[in-house]
């Protein structure tokens, strides 16, 4: 029916629906790795802030073992965290991620934020009044420190997450290689049209975080909307007897954009995948594009930077 991968700049193709991982406790994303794999999945998303990354390992390994796949069939994605923005803090970084997931290479490797900490042993520094001690290092620099990743051979591609236009755009002009992908959350109340559109002109395709809504974030308050009972959602989905999820997972599919669900729950790890036998019609589109309202389940409001690439009239 459709496409089951996009192309990445660099001519490599990236498998359009990944398995999340943040929130995956270990003990338990083990098993949906080798789960997700077992049914079909081919890409995972991973990040060494989730502080899961061996267990995900464990679980690829596992299946490479018994040649259910090899290394080269999956895509497998880990992000450079806040407080490793000093260029000469990049590499380390990455071996480390490397070592967790047991391999010797990434397919790709993000920026998880434009955002960086001081890196002073403590994963989310901050200071005696709660707020995060931040570091100013220009994510430009920090950026062609993984340039360098790619001349190695150590990732296959680079590119960043939670970027906005004016961020692109300056990646654009004062570095070598285009970003293959930006993470960004995406779904019915966040369509960020204008983001998408300078990433899929600039041929840097987007991948959705956060698609259905996160309903596991831990920050939740019960005042927030949920995604996947919105009235517009679920009578989409009755009309095509698919579930919420299915649809959510669509719409990012038929906007030409990868998608990373989230679960430990091996029935939803199956259901999320099958989406490639049905089509949301225009009119369906219409209405889920409708629903946008610049709502953010990730909006990370208490981080206060001068990257934070969330604010109205961003620049810097
Ligand atoms: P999500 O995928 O929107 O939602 C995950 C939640 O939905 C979990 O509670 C999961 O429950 C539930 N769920 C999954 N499939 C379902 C289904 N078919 N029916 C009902 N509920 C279902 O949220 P997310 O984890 O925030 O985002 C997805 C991934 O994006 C992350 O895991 C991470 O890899 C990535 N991410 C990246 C960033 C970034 O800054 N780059 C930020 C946020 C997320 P169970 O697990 O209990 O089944």
């Amino acid at each position: 029916m459709s496409a089951t991968t996009l192309k990445l700049n660099t001519g490599a193709t990236m498998p359009l629906i990944g398995l999340g991982t943040w929130k995956s406790k270990p003990g338990e994303v083990q098993a949906a790795v080798e789960c997700a794999i077992d049914v079909g999945y081919r890409h995972i998303d991973c990040a060494f802030i989730y502080l899961n990354e061996q267990e995900v390992g464990a679980g690829i390994e596992a299946k490479i073992k018994e040649n259910k796949v090899k290394r080269e069939d999956l895509f497998i994605v880990s992000k450079l965290w806040c407080t490793d923005h000093e260029p000469k803090d990049v590499r380390p970084a990455l071996m480390k991620s490397l070592s967790n997931l047991k391999l010797d290479y990434l397919d790709i490797y993000l920026m998880h934020s434009p955002i960086g900490f001081v890196n002073n042993g403590n994963l989310m520094p901050r200071d005696e009044e709660g707020n995060y001690i931040c570091n100013d290092v220009d994510y430009v620099d920090t950026y062609k420190a993984m340039e360098k990743l790619v001349d190695e051979g150590l990732v296959k591609s680079i590119g960043v997450s939670n970027f906005n236009e004016y961020q692109i755009n300056r990646i654009l002009k004062e570095c070598k290689v285009v970003p293959a992908n930006n993470q960004v959350e995406l779904h019915p109340y966040l369509v960020q049209k204008d983001l998408v559109d300078v990433c899929q002109k600039n041929e840097i395709t987007l991948t959705a975080y956060s698609p259905l809504g996160s309903p596991d974030r831990p920050w939740d308050t019960s005042k927030d909307p949920v995604l996947m009972k919105d009235p517009s959602v679920v009578n989409i989905a009755e009309k095509h007897g698919k579930s919420p999820a299915q649809v959510l997972i669509r719409f990012n599919i038929q906007r030409g954009i990868n998608v990373i669900p989230k679960s430990v729950t091996p029935s939803r790890i199956k259901s999320n995948f099958e989406v490639m036998t049905f089509e949301l019609d225009q009119a369906d589109m219409k209405t889920l594009l409708s629903l946008g309202r610049n709502f953010r389940f990730c909006g990370a409001q208490e981080v206060k930077h001068k990257y934070y690439s969330f604010r109205e009239n961003y620049s810097e």
